[in-house]
């Protein structure tokens, strides 16, 4: 779906707050020092966003008819602001929060759920700064977003199905989708 400004931006506002106030109740709960338990469980979290995002993009948006429906929108106009609305990943990242709360425990939760809402909001980020930014600059965070961009236009342009991953390549690589200009010549 076609979305405003606001809507399309408002889980970039929306996750920063979720993120603080996590790292507050955390901070709160264990007297003001971050135990390694929750900065263990956010890594994993963090590691783990990277590869729900490549599943998600290369099973569900690409395989499932209704989501490929609307994935193939934002494949055919990159420019326009069109993404899912924020309620799906709220009740998501809150059913993640809430079954690991109640398999694991409340801390395991909390720093999970903050890795893959840090995984998350990268991806926004990224996924924007691949369509939308102007990315000349010189700075290290432009070449590495320029690198960003080449492989998701890829995506994007070429007739065979890869580079899924939107902020590392580490799955198309290990998982036999990424697409080289060799993979391309072949
Ligand atoms: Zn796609
Ligand atoms: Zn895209």
């Amino acid at each position: 779906m076609t979305h405003s400004k606001l809507s399309y931006y408002a889980e970039l506002l929306l996750y920063p707050i979720v993120i603080v106030a996590l790292l507050l109740l955390e901070l709160a709960r264990s007297g003001f020092v971050l135990q390694p338990r929750w900065l263990l469980a956010l890594g994993a979290g963090a590691a783990l966003w990277t590869l729900a995002e490549y599943l998600v993009h290369r099973f569900l948006y690409h395989e499932v008819k209704i989501l490929k429906q609307l994935h193939g929108l934002h494949h055919a106009r990159p420019s326009d602001l069109i993404g899912s609305p924020v309620w799906v990943s709220v009740v998501i990242f809150t059913t993640v929060f809430a079954l690991v709360a109640r398999g694991a425990d409340l801390q395991i939760a909390s720093g999970g759920t903050t890795g893959l809402l840090l995984g998350y909001l990268l991806y926004l980020l990224v996924h924007d700064a691949v369509h939308r930014w102007p990315l000349a600059g010189p700075s290290r965070l432009h070449a590495w977003l320029r690198s960003c961009r080449l492989r998701h236009l890829r995506h994007h342009r070429d007739p065979q199905p890869g580079n899924f991953g939107v902020v590392t390549p580490l799955w198309d690589h290990l998982l036999g989708t990424a697409l080289t200009r060799r993979a391309r010549r072949a």
